[in-house]
């Protein structure tokens, strides 16, 4: 066990209470002990009760990563059934008809801080970003490879997020090897995953379900898809029987895979390479009109204090899907930022709304996939906003 202890300041043992994962450096009182950073240590609040055992590193702003909020020790076997956990939790979503892949471990709302896997069909990709659990990876690794039996880890440490933690970048193959193309199925769909050189660990697994929800508006419908990356969203559109479908990202690697992904089904999808803004723009001045738009642009916000300019760009966007959609046009409008409360965001794309005199019916609020867990107590592990409207005549 540990010999060392953190104090928290009076006041941040609430939040720890409720299942918070972590310690601020700015939460810290002081320190007994001589922690280094990796090691396990105790945390206590200001009378010395016990809040649980958490890896110390004072070269992160997230000094303490606490695993436990209880007594238990933390060791290898705590990691191991944690790995397990998780995978059992994902049963009841992988009876869904149509999909191979998944989100595996979702960091600390699997109660593992750090540490993201994502099963994309045959292959298992591991990220560890926290120190802490850099040393448990082999144990991580090797429940993985025997509850799942893969025929690939790849491990894609190569996050500059790690930086932060003090831990070097690399990627390599854990246990089997990589298969030349890795063809995934969501949703019925064959996609390519690009796990070498795509963006996250290959794939946007959070919108999976969100992809299917497109599916009942899109009947020949003309459907525009803005910032999107493989094409998932357009991919179910044109499967669903869309009279038209464009996708528009402005990463050439993302508009070469959705052509790819277009012709693997067999369904026409014009890729174009273009800045959604402007292209948005482009269109509302030709006066085009679509009877479905999808906006998943990424994160314009990493931290709090760029509120105002995040927005202003969602609601930038919402205005041109707007005006491109008829009376009856859904607009299926997302903020993948843990920043933007969903209020907030709600709130900003209607006000998009009133500013073109137009009423808008709410079909629908949802988030993140079920394989995203979100952890109560910890706000963070809810961070994907879907929001659904339709135009009203
Ligand atoms: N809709 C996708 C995920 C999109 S992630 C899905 O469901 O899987 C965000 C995408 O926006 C990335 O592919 C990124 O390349 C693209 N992007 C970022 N800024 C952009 C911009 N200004 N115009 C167009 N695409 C942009």
């Amino acid at each position: 066990m540990t010999d060392s202890v953190v104090h928290v300041i009076n006041g941040r043992q609430k939040k720890l209470m409720q299942g918070h994962p972590w310690v601020y450096r700015n939460e810290i009182e002081s320190v007994t002990g001589e922690p280094q950073n990796g090691d396990l240590v105790a945390v206590q609040d200001f009378r010395g009760r016990m809040m649980g055992t958490g890896v110390y590193n004072d070269q992160s702003l997230l000094t303490v990563r606490l695993l436990t909020h209880d007594a238990r020790e933390v060791n290898e076997d705590l990691i191991a059934s944690r790995v397990r956990e998780a995978l059992r939790y994902r049963r009841f979503i992988r009876t869904r008809e149509g999909c191979d892949s998944f989100r595996l471990i979702y960091g600390e709302a699997d109660r593992l801080p750090g540490v993201i896997c994502d099963r994309f069909g045959p292959v298992i990709v591991l990220q560890v970003l926290s120190l802490g659990m850099e040393r448990y990876t082999e144990v991580i690794a090797e429940t993985l490879l025997k509850e799942e039996a893969p025929d690939c880890l790849y491990l894609a440490n190569d996050d500059p997020i790690r930086k932060k933690e003090g831990l070097p970048l690399y990627t390599r193959v854990y246990s089997g090897e990589m298969p030349e193309t890795i063809l995934i199925r969501e949703n019925g769909i064959l996609m390519k995953v690009d796990v070498m050189n795509g963006q996250k660990t290959g794939s946007f697994l959070d919108q999976k379900a969100n992809h299917l929800f497109v599916r009942p508006f899109c009947q020949g419908a003309r459907v525009l898809d803005c910032f999107s990356y493989a094409g998932g969203f357009a991919l179910n559109a044109a499967v669903a029987g869309a009279k038209s479908v464009t996708a528009v990202d402005i990463s050439e690697q993302a508009v070469s895979l959705i052509a790819e992904n277009a012709a693997l089904n067999q369904v026409k999808v014009e890729a174009v390479c273009a800045n959604c803004f402007d292209f948005l723009r482009e269109k509302v001045r030709e006066k085009q009109q679509y009877d479905v738009v999808v906006l998943d642009p990424p994160a314009f916000t990493k931290a709090h204090a760029n509120m105002a300019s995040a927005c202003r760009g969602y609601k930038e966007i919402a205005l041109s899907a707007m005006r491109l959609l008829p009376a009856g046009g859904v607009l299926a409008t997302h903020s993948c930022s843990y920043h933007m409360p969903e209020e907030t965001f709600m709130n900003t794309v209607f006000s998009a709304a009133q500013d073109l005199h137009r009423q808008v019916r709410v079909i629908a609020v949802r988030r993140q996939d079920e394989d995203h867990p979100v952890l109560a107590g910890y706000p963070e592990s809810f961070y994907l906003k879907s929001l659904w409207l339709q135009m009203l005549a």
